[in-house]
């Protein structure tokens, strides 16, 4: 493709302003570049006609050819609906509209034959579809093969626009503009791969004439977005590498030594020593480390932290850490300054909420030298926080800070500071790959000794009982007990209420504990308050929202009770999970869900029954529920996002575009022979794209 790629989609006949404007809104949809690559979600088959009386629960999309019988309006205002009776000869059948009703029942006339296309569901013993598209079935005639099924909005519905709108619109470019559709894959690429051409592959996803071409088609478009990723990372990594100077910290010194001899509180894991080396490794080699460590809840990051940053002590530069709460950067603060405080080290805290005479004094301490270790939120490393001599930036916890970030602290030296990113996340392989391609990466695959695996177990609802019985023998043994709820979402109000209810139950049932309650819409100096209650164990029981999910450590507390457990995902399961069993005592992580819950949420729940090992779930999440949520936190990681490949079954093919983008590069690192030119200007066009979008969004 070239130009034409980014001509508004405004100037599509049939789209127009407002509609384009909406397309935008709803589905990111602003070019013509970006409806060609709005593909199907899925497919049906057109020749198959469906029978009313053959349908079944199991059923996705299917289309079935009938006559209206009856229309009426049923309900009043907001709750008024339109039920047509729909008979095929075989049985008769509901569908349903609840918006449009007036042109709707214009639209249609009882006793024509139309096509009628959705997902069946079975309601009191009557099948009914919401919402179909309805065709004349001259359309079927029309178009044979498959056809595609766009994916949409409840909003774009409303207003009328389907899937067979969406589908008008791209047939309407295809046949105007598609010839001008240019390769972005090199020729040699498409011959070694035995690639289908661009051209082909989008007319193909449209307007699949069978499944074979429709695979090839897919795996083209797929490969292309991930070879895209992977080279635009793959280049970005070997040109900081190539020309990005380091730091050399050439030697362990005093501070390292005098730790780690007479006052490491235990002796390290094999694996915490490890992942050591390998960052003191990387921190001698005179290049700029980029690192992230991977160690599961509980493994040990903080003291490789620690320790490494001595190491970078021990080499005269001044280290800093953020965190991403207030709460995580002050109990870091709190364990690390206790840890130092023997060694002469100086550590301070900074967060939004440091007085402006300590904040003066950190500034101060900062430019002559003497403050040692910074740590903070996010403030530490804004614009006007001057360091003398930054050597070692640690970042714990924060997906959101991906490559454009990092680079931001570059600047933060004139030699730029290396980086240690450390996450709890288990990221499967192929999505650290993608997210993190940029990283090399440390793993902790290991807990300090002694850990007690937390016994998870489900309970319904009216298990309730028994449940406060077992939360009433912890608290008497004098533990603690976390009580969580879903984070408050879209139905703010009614998870609210549900939160503050479930509070008083829990007031009232252990009237003789004293309970502290957080959740995200509370002022930060009050949440604070609260969690000082827990941590400090004032408070026994912690009533508290997914808030708490991230790094707090209270090891006294022995006791999770997650509430509508169903309502969250395997890893946050798994991360909440990891705020017991920290200390020496059998945890127990309790995840309760209403009586009623499909077979594969509670499949998807049993995982948690089954293993503590976080790289078990997150490769289970990945492939019960796709990328979403862990993908979504990772967005600007990736920078770019995806249409067709999806990160969790794809594997295979990242590894093929991993290892094709490092064949090429080692070729043509700059992409500069006759023959990348294609790869060259695709991948400067998806870059610009992605920066244009991020600063549109
Ligand atoms: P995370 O990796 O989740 O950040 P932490 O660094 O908070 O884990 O460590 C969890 C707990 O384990 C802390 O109380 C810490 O003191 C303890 N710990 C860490 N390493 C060891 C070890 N090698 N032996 C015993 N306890 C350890
Ligand atoms: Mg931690």
């Amino acid at each position: 493709m070239n130009s034409f790629r980014s001509l508004n989609i405004m100037y599509l006949k049939g789209i127009g302003p407002s509609r384009a404007e909406l397309l935008q809104k709803e589905l990111g949809i602003a070019t013509y570049y970006d409806l060609l690559h709005h593909f199907p979600s899925h497919y049906v088959d057109r020749s198959v006609i469906y029978k009313v009386r053959d349908l079944n629960g199991e059923m996705p999309y299917v289309q079935l050819k009938g006559r209206f019988v009856s229309f009426n309006i049923l309900g009043e205002g907001a709750r008024s609906r339109l039920v047509a009776l729909f008979s095929d000869g075989t049985a008769t059948m509901e569908v349903v509209w609840f918006r449009r009703i007036k042109q709707i029942r214009e639209l249609y006339k009882t006793g024509n034959e139309y096509i009628i296309f959705g997902k069946p569901t079975l309601f009191n013993h009557t099948w009914s579809m919401v919402h179909p598209e309805v065709d004349l079935p001259s359309a079927l005639t029309a178009a044979q093969g498959f056809r595609g099924v766009y994916p949409l909005t409840e909003k774009l519905r409303n207003k009328g626009i389907g899937s067979r709108t969406i589908f008008g619109w791209i047939q309407t470019l295809l046949s105007t503009r598609g010839a001008e559709i240019k390769e972005t894959l090199s020729a040699s690429l498409l011959e070694e791969l035995h690639l289908m051409p661009l051209r082909e592959a989008i007319q193909v996803i449209h307007n699949p004439k069978d499944n074979n071409s429709l695979q090839r088609a897919r795996f083209r478009l797929k490969f292309e977005e991930l070879f895209f990723l992977q080279l635009n990372m793959r280049r970005y990594s070997r040109k900081r590498n190539g020309v990005v100077q380091g730091f050399r910290f050439s030697r362990v010194g005093s501070y390292f030594n005098n730790f780690y001899s007479n006052y490491l509180p235990f002796p390290l894991t094999g694996a915490q020593k490890r992942v050591i080396k390998e960052i003191r490794k990387d921190m001698g080699s005179g290049r700029q480390m980029n690192r992230l460590l991977q160690g599961d809840v509980g493994s040990g990051k903080t003291v490789v932290a620690l320790l490494t940053t001595l190491i970078a002590l021990d080499n005269n530069v001044q280290a800093c850490l953020m965190a991403p709460t207030e709460i995580l950067a002050t109990q870091h603060f709190e364990t690390i300054s206790k840890l130092v405080a023997p060694i002469g080290v100086n550590v301070k805290l900074l967060t939004g909420s440091t007085r402006k005479k300590e904040r003066e004094e950190i500034d101060r301490q900062l430019q002559d030298g003497t403050l040692h270790i910074l740590i903070g939120t996010h403030a530490v490393i804004e614009e006007k926080v001057k360091f003398r001599n930054l050597g070692f930036v640690i970042i714990d916890e924060q997906h959101r800070f991906g490559v454009v970030q990092r680079a931001r602290l570059w600047q933060k030296n004139v030699i730029p500071p290396h980086i240690l990113v450390m996450t709890a996340t288990p990221i499967p392989r192929t999505l650290a790959m993608t997210v993190y391609g940029d990283l090399d990466v440390s793993v902790i695959d290991e807990l300090p000794p002694g850990r007690k695996p937390v016994q998870t177990i489900m309970r319904y609802e009216n298990q309730r009982f028994n449940v406060y019985r077992s939360i009433g023998r912890q608290l008497r043994e004098g533990r603690q007990v976390y009580i969580v709820y879903p984070l408050i979402t879209e139905n703010e109000k009614l998870d609210l209420k549900s939160l503050e209810e479930g509070y008083e139950s829990v007031c009232e049932t252990f009237p003789s504990y004293k309970v502290a309650f957080v959740h995200g819409k509370m002022k930060p100096k009050e949440k604070d308050y609260q969690m000082g209650l827990f941590a400090s164990g004032e408070a026994q029981i912690l009533v508290a929202t997914t808030v708490i999910e991230v790094g707090v450590n209270v090891p006294n507390a022995t006791t999770m009770v997650i509430e509508n457990a169903e309502r969250f995902g395997l890893s946050q399961l798994h991360q909440l999970r990891g705020r017991v069993g920290r200390g020496a005592d059998q945890s127990y992580c309790v995840l309760m869900t209403k009586q009623k819950i499909a077979r594969e949420t509670r499949q998807r729940l049993e995982i948690m029954t089954e293993t503590t090992d976080g790289f078990v779930v997150a490769e289970a999440d990945l492939k019960m529920r796709g990328p979403g949520d862990l993908e979504g936190t990772m967005q600007s990681g990736i920078a770019f996002d995806l249409h067709i490949a999806n990160l969790a079954t794809d594997g295979q093919i990242v590894q093929l575009a991993h290892d094709w983008s490092e064949k090429i590069l080692d070729s043509d690192p700059e992409l500069a022979s006759p023959e990348n030119m294609p790869l060259r200007n695709t991948l400067r066009f998806i870059v610009d794209r992605a920066i244009d979008f991020g600063r549109i969004s």
